[in-house]
């Protein structure tokens, strides 16, 4: 078939409809990880409503897989799709704050940097991811862990509704008032449910922030480790720092001879009184020869975007992997230590965040984000340049992942995984799996939504299914000649591939 199956979607939609023919093709079917190389048949840079509804309704006719785009951050590029169609909301971010009810009305292709920059503006925020340019649906969707979840909760506990354009091209919203097993769904199994237009999240006073930094010798983990764990359970919920294993990033509060050499980090904020911060920080201070720190009052929305240049830089090869920990244990931390020497750069991440206080107070059914037993979610976030370096960086994520699982709950964070994780998706979502599933076979019955980690429709005991529940990591499994509309070979090593 030629691109010119597309016109029947332009003269439907107000949005761009590019194909392989526009100049901009390249640009259009890019997503942040440099590692993913896919070729839609077409991306719709969507400008309204009625333009999703459309185009999901096309798609279907056309039984075309649909990709769907917020910021683009997905480690396993769930943003695109060869051959398909990718709904890119790129171009709709604007962010309505109603500082008298505190709340936010947020468009689909906004980032945590636009929303905070918004939400600000009143003195007002909620929790959102630590890079700026992370896209506020996406993270949200699968829960969405930040510097706030200890006082706030998650990003998804702050939803109060969301619009969604469900797998038939209808439109409903979604709240507590009504839809609420999609609302139920909504916050925490993902992008499996439909095409979310806005959201609406609960706003908080957060304004200035005491923000700290400290570095150690990452030699000195176990012990920075026991540290950490101690005064981050005894610290308010106003207090959010992580633990993390990185390169000595080159700034100037690192003395030089450290850039590039392993280090443990604490980072994060304290959202109380500001003056009260540097009290707060100082027992981490003392938790060993800090190597180097950093102390400063400033605007929430500065230091979500103040590693935008170290972990938030597109194009970089990427891959990921999580888990759940109750307890940040001596064998955890020795795990981390004995692997901080192999971390591939100065861009990758290893860091425990902190998911106790206000994500613990709510029950683990009351939402899809089953994990709220667990006090710590590990993200391995490998982050390289260079593709060459590809297979030695991913086997070092994977081996530090298989090392650290042994201490792990089953799942792992779902917003942190990658393609290969797909086969643990039943132990990602834990407890709430069986629900979801249900959900998904009421709200998008032949998982028309299934470019992410997918959750399959329930089949009903003794029902025969033949609907299509293969993700496309398990449909390249089949011989290239029975694919159709796939383009070109993906080059993402990392799909298709076992961790088990
Ligand atoms: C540099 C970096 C930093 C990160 N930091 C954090 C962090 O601090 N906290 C955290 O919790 N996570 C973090 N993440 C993980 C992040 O939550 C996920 O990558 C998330 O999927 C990103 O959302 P997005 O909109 O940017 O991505 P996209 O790639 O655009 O979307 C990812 C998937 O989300 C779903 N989705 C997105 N928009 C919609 C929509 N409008 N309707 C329906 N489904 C949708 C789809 O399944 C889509 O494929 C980070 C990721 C990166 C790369």
């Amino acid at each position: 078939m030629g691109s010119d199956r597309f016109d029947v979607l332009r003269e439907q939609v107000r949005g761009q409809v590019i194909d392989e023919g526009d100049a901009e093709y390249d640009t259009a079917r890019t997503v942040f990880n440099g590692m993913i190389d896919r070729r839609p048949a077409a991306v719709l840079r969507v400008s309204q409503v009625a333009d999703v509804m459309a185009a999901v309704r096309f798609a279907r006719g056309l039984k075309i897989d649909v990709a769907i785009r917020g910021g683009g951050h997905s480690a396993p590029g769930f943003g695109t799709v060869d051959g398909g169609l990718v709904l890119d909301f790129s171009a709709l971010r604007g962010v309505r704050v109603d500082p008298g009810a505190r709340t936010a009305r947020v468009e689909p292709g906004a980032t945590w940097a636009d929303y905070n920059h918004a939400t600000h503006a009143f003195g007002l925020a909620s929790t959102g991811g630590i890079i700026g340019s992370t896209g506020v649906t996406g993270l949200t969707l699968g829960g969405g862990i930040g510097y706030l979840c200890r006082k706030y909760g998650l990003a998804c506990d702050n939803l109060v509704s969301a619009d969604v354009v469900l797998a038939d091209g209808s439109f409903v919203t979604a709240s507590e008032a009504e839809n609420v097993d999609l609302f139920w769904a909504l916050r925490g199994g993902s992008g499996n449910f439909g095409a979310v237009t806005s959201m609406e999240f609960r706003l908080h006073p957060v304004d200035m922030v005491h923000v700290g930094i400290i570095f150690f010798d990452a030699a000195d983990g176990v012990e920075v480790g026991r540290a950490y764990r101690e005064w981050i359970a005894a610290e308010p919920e106003e207090m959010g720092a992580f633990l993390g294993f990185h390169q000595g990033p080159p700034v100037p509060f690192l003395p030089e001879e450290w850039h590039g050499r392993p280090v443990a980090v604490i980072a994060g904020m304290w959202t109380g009184d500001v003056d009260a911060g540097p009290r707060h920080w100082q027992p981490m201070l003392d938790a060993g020869p800090a190597l180097g720190s950093f102390f400063a009052p400033m605007p929430y929305p500065g230091l979500n975007i103040m590693f935008d240049g170290l972990s938030g830089v597109p194009g970089l090869q990427g891959y990921w992997k999580a888990d759940f920990l109750k307890a940040l244990s001596d064998d955890v931390l020795r795990t981390a230590v004995g692997f901080s020497p192999g971390i591939p750069t100065v861009h990758s991440a290893n860091h425990f965040y902190p998911i106790d206080g206000a994500v613990q107070r709510v029950a683990p059914e009351a939402t899809a984000f089953a994990y709220r037993n667990v006090n710590f979610a590990p993200a391995i976030a490998g982050q390289w340049p260079d593709a060459s370096d590809n297979a030695a960086n991913i086997a070092w994520v994977r081996d530090y992942w298989a090392a650290l699982h042994q201490y792990s709950e089953p799942g792992g964070y779902i917003n942190f995984q990658d393609a290969d994780d797909q086969s643990r998706i039943e132990d990602t979502l834990g407890s709430n799996y069986a629900r979801l599933a249900e959900l998904k076979a009421k709200y998008d019955p032949d998982n028309f939504f299934h470019i992410n980690q997918n959750i399959k429709p329930a089949v009903p005991a003794g029902a025969a299914s033949g609907i299509e529940t293969r993700t496309p990591t398990e449909r390249e499994a089949r011989p290239a000649e029975a694919r159709q509309n796939q383009g070109t070979p993906k080059s993402n090593p990392a799909e298709g591939a076992s961790t088990t």
